[in-house]
């Protein structure tokens, strides 16, 4: 049998940062983009793996990920970075699974009640 699986991103958020401007051209446009990995298996999302956050420079397009941006910027993209929430919808494979087996056991204590 074959099974796909393997890791897939999504983008959580893209915003514009305010009061940052870019430090290789001098753009006032930069955008905060989140984006969130998560483990699938037959392209149902089981369980996150990460959240990845970078600015992009909207004129020179420079892209620094977190461990590249200098300090301003970590400071300017703080409470926006705060909220960018991992969606429920990439734990739906555990969530199916946790219903697989909670029904069971379930019907069997009504069962048991019942009789
Ligand atoms: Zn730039």
């Amino acid at each position: 049998m074959i099974f796909f699986f393997g890791t897939r991103a999504t983008s959580v958020l893209t915003e514009l940062v305010p009061n940052l401007s870019c430090q290789y051209c001098g753009e006032q446009r930069m955008y905060l983009v989140i984006s969130s990995r998560y483990f699938h298996f037959f392209w149902i999302p089981m369980f996150p793996i990460g959240k990845s956050t970078y600015t992009v420079c909207n004129h020179c397009k420079q892209t620094l990920s977190i461990n590249q941006m200098p300090q301003e910027y970590r400071i300017a993209i703080a409470d926006q970075a705060a909220k960018a929430k991992t969606p429920v919808w990439q734990f739906a494979g555990l969530m199916i699974i946790g219903v697989c087996i909670a029904v069971p056991i379930l019907i069997g204590i009504i069962a048991k009640i019942t009789h």
